[in-house]
């Protein structure tokens, strides 16, 4: 038996989740979600990250109910909801396509959860009302969605999803369909939305970058099993594996010969490209500097920054970003094919297992 339901349990709790699906054409068995264990605390923002493929949306789907686990358990606030049917869970999903319905205006869409639920009408009015003004929508009540953009039709799929009050909001790849801009937008706004209801938000997404944004913690996910779990800080400063190191921010690597010859310990390295600096002529590093002579390969301007790819005498090529404070395009340039001496701290280099594929 699972321990008994209560407030003080996580609000969910994944053990030893697995899910397998039929080979198709008659093909192998696919391990989708190979043996996920997971607590996910009231009022938490999580993120499910991985590269396509990597099972977080079928992890995503367990938790609603729209899938069955092929082994393991799905918990909500203790109690085991594995058999549980999806609308007797306390949970709600939106959907990256909003599935918001096309003849109804925004109010009716927003309300449509309460009418099916019963809920007299007086409160069922002033309940959408309120989630309309939650997700900054005030005033476009009368509208189609046809009339709305991308970014306002998300909104409202999100206030359908909150105006039910859910422990746990699930949301897949919910900004997926936007614009770079809006996109970045959303992200802010549904931070903030998030903290204001106070409702837990288990989010996927495949984008790094979003993940880092949003979440208080992040579980990155490699084929069908989770490699890490940590806060944005946590992950993207102190990878654990070699494939954290790699999605989750570019991927530079010092492997044994270099590691030995630079930190004096063989073994593999992680620093990120914004931690290393480049010496000036005459420069004398700080202390607990490690200090990497390398020739330039690459150089690239991204106007706020520039990435440059330098080849170190020791072996190894490693990623250099630096903020384009003074510097142009023009002095960039100058810099490809140069003897350069590159610096970082000692601590910014992190210890990956050496052999995680
Ligand atoms: P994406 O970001 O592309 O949605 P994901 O990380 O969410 O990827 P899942 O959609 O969970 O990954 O898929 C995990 C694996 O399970 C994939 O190999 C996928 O092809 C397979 N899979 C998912 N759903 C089914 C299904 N209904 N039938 C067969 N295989 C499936």
């Amino acid at each position: 038996m699972s321990q008994p339901a209560g407030a003080n349990a996580p609000v969910v709790s994944l053990r030893g989740l697995r899910k397998e699906f039929p080979g198709v054409g008659g093909g192998s068995r696919v391990v989708a979600v190979d043996g996920v264990d997971l607590d996910i605390a009231e009022g938490e923002f999580v993120t499910l990250l991985g590269p396509s493929g990597s099972g977080k949306t079928t992890v995503l789907r367990m938790i609603a109910g729209f899938e069955t686990p092929s082994g393991g358990q799905v918990l909500l606030r203790g109690a085991d909801v594995t058999p549980t049917a999806p609308f007797e869970r306390d949970v709600n999903t939106v959907f990256q396509d909003y599935a918001l319905f096309p003849h109804m205006t925004v109010l009716q869409n927003v309300e449509y959860g309460l009418r099916v639920k019963k809920v007299p009408r007086a409160q069922r009015r002033e309940r959408a009302l309120e989630a309309l003004a939650g997700v900054r929508l005030e005033g476009m009540e009368k509208r189609a969605p046809g009339q709305l953009s991308g970014g306002q039709r998300q909104r409202v799929a999100l206030a359908r999803a909150l105006v039910n009050r859910p422990s746990v909001l699930l949301l897949d790849e919910p900004l997926g369909a936007l614009d770079l801009k809006l996109r970045e937008q959303m992200q802010v706004e549904l931070k903030q939305i998030q903290r204001e209801v106070g409702i837990t938000f288990v989010f996927v997404t495949h984008d790094q970058e979003e993940a880092l944004t949003m979440s208080d913690r992040i579980v990155v996910f490699n084929r069908g099993r989770v490699d890490q779990v940590g806060t944005p800080a946590e992950i993207y400063e102190h990878p654990r594996t070699t494939f954290v190191a790699g999605f989750v921010g570019t991927s530079n690597l010092l492997h044994a010969k270099a590691s030995e010859a630079l930190l004096g310990e063989a073994g593999l390295f992680s620093v990120r490209p914004e931690k290393i600096r480049l010496l000036a002529d005459g420069e004398d590093p700080v202390m607990g500097e490690t200090v990497a002579p390398a020739v330039v390969e690459e150089v690239v301007y991204a106007g706020a920054t520039t990435r440059i790819v330098a080849r170190l005498d020791a072996g190894d090529s490693l990623v250099v970003q630096r903020q384009n404070q003074r510097t142009s395009s023009l002095d960039t340039e100058a810099l490809r094919g140069a003897r350069v001496r590159l610096a970082w701290s000692r601590e910014h280099a992190s210890r990956l297992p050496d052999d995680d594929g």
